[in-house]
């Protein structure tokens, strides 16, 4: 048995060395590469893509799984390797049950449905693209359907991304959220609105990137195994555990653009570097699902990096770089404009509390349309009502409508949006799990010092990698399953506190 084990592990290894092989590819055509390079880039990509899957999907890798079957079930639940056999039968299941056709129709579909939206979008033509994203929704349940079983057609979509999750629990989780949310977006926007244009001054470029980078390296970034670049849309990529990158964006003209994505970038890549080495090369070195991904970076983000605690340290530091411009800006004025709450249109542009109420919304529309029960020509309309009882606003267009994401319009719909909330919500309960076992975490940071949170978050979630799925996770640390409770607690406290609700 130790030796097919063996045998999978290199063939595993042989398989990710190409995935990561892609991967750099792909960093370096969104960083440095000239613009010749793009026709062949992408189908080096490809190639190596469709080595990396035709090793993965291959007879020996699934005779292997089938020999070290009866090994799995001798070992402990928690052994591990009892989690790489079980995550490795996973992801073989994801990769051989879809038919090659209809996978290889689905890329195909994928592709030209993408290159409608990049012409539909700045046409706001909605109708340009309605026949594709119908077939995109056709092809999402074809592929839904090669999963049978689930109790929500969206169920093996969301798979996909957050292992385990299922649709009828988060929309019950998304729909408490939203009850609470409404009526505290809506008190805060009773109240005037906070006043952010200290942070729309002019910020030499250099100043700003060296700045975030001081951040995160004290935050626990480790720059041996890890560099920024610049790009157009900010992302976090690695190649091997020992090379985890983080990309950033700079606005010369809005200080919290570079700024906040530099800690949001570090944020998944102290995930990242912090998983145990041995696991490297296997499907259990990497970050468990989008949701908990998607918490570390919030957390890193929002919860540590637009707290006041953190500015009573850091922000002398930058009045210090940016004297001209924040010199006579005090702490007070600067905390409410990096904490500002507007409901606006764009949820790439949202601020920490309304940022759910856009995700909500698309994760309904998507379940919806999956069950049949809204026809995609209504989608522009459902979209608008949605925005105006939840945000009170209604865009003029399906621009910033319907249009407004690539997510339907470059893979399938279903499974795509709900990873960046459960994020946010399983931010709240990792870090007051942190609190409990700390609680002097809060001075610390207040001090511009972060190890108690950093180890913290090393040995309960990071290390782990993909031994343990979202809710493993969430149950091992919290003895429970997912609630939004100290999340809900946390915008309560901070919101309230702020605009003294
Ligand atoms: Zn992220």
């Amino acid at each position: 048995m130790q030796k097919k084990l063996a045998e999978l592990k290199n063939r595993l290894m042989e398989i990710n060395d190409l995935q990561m092989a892609a991967s750099l590819l792909n960093w370096d055509q969104s960083t440095y590469m000239p613009p010749g390079g793009a026709v062949a880039r992408g189908r080096q990509m490809a190639t190596l893509g469709r080595l990396a899957h035709e090793k993965f999907t291959s007879l020996e890798v699934g005779n292997l799984l089938d020999a070290l079957r009866p090994y799995a079930d001798t070992l402990p639940y928690d052994h591990d390797d009892a989690a790489l056999l079980r995550r490795t039968q996973t992801d073989f299941d994801q990769a051989t049950k879809i038919p090659a056709e209809l996978l290889s129709e689905l890329l195909a579909h994928n592709a030209a449905a993408y290159q409608a939206w990049t012409v539909a979008r700045p046409e706001n033509n909605f109708k340009a693209v309605e026949p594709l994203l119908q077939k995109t929704v056709e092809l999402s349940r074809r592929v839904a359907d090669c999963f049978p079983g689930y109790d929500h057609i969206a169920d093996p979509l969301i798979d996909f991304s957050d292992e385990g999750m299922k649709a009828e629990s988060i929309r019950a989780l998304f729909a408490e959220l939203r009850q609470a949310m409404v009526p505290l977006v809506k008190a805060i926007t009773d109240q005037s609105v906070a006043d952010d244009s200290c942070l729309k001054q002019t910020f030499p470029e250099d100043d700003q990137l060296a700045f975030g980078m001081k951040i995160v390296k004290q935050y626990g970034y480790d720059l041996a195994r890890g560099r920024q670049d610049k790009t157009h849309h900010p992302f976090m990529t690695k190649f091997s555990l020992g090379d985890v990158r983080i990309t950033t964006r700079v606005k010369e003209n809005d200080l919290s653009e570079a700024l906040f994505s530099t800690l949001h970038e570090a944020g998944h890549a102290m995930y990242e570097q912090g998983i145990r080495l041995d696991f490297e090369g296997t499907p259990l070195g990497v970050g468990t699902s989008s949701g908990v991904h998607e918490s570390q970076s919030r957390l890193w983000e929002n919860i540590v990096g637009r707290s006041r605690g953190f500015w009573q340290h850091y922000y002398p530091q930058l009045q210090a770089v940016f004297s001209s411009q924040l010199g006579q800006v005090d702490l007070d004025t600067f905390y409410r404009a990096i904490n500002k709450v507007q409901p606006s249109l764009i949820r790439t542009d949202a601020d920490e509390v309304t940022y759910n109420l856009h995700v909500m919304i698309r994760f309904d529309l998507e379940l919806q349309l999956l069950e049949g029960t809204l026809a995609v020509k209504d989608l522009p309309e459902a979209w608008h009502g949605r925005y105006q009882s939840d945000l009170g606003l209604r865009a003029p267009d399906d621009r910033d409508g319907a249009l407004q994401d690539v997510h339907w319009f470059m893979g399938m719909v279903g499974g795509a949006f709900q990873g960046y909330t459960l994020g946010n919500i399983m931010s709240g309960l990792f870090y007051d799990a942190a609190l409990k076992a700390h609680q002097e975490i809060p001075d610390e940071i207040a001090q511009g010092q972060f190890g108690l949170l950093h180890g913290w978050l090393k040995e309960n979630v990071y290390q782990h990698g993909r031994k343990y799925t979202a809710n493993e996770l969430v149950e091992k640390i919290s003895g429970g399953p997912l609630t939004i409770a100290p999340y809900i607690a946390y915008l309560q406290n901070k919101f309230g506190e702020l605009y003294n609700l």
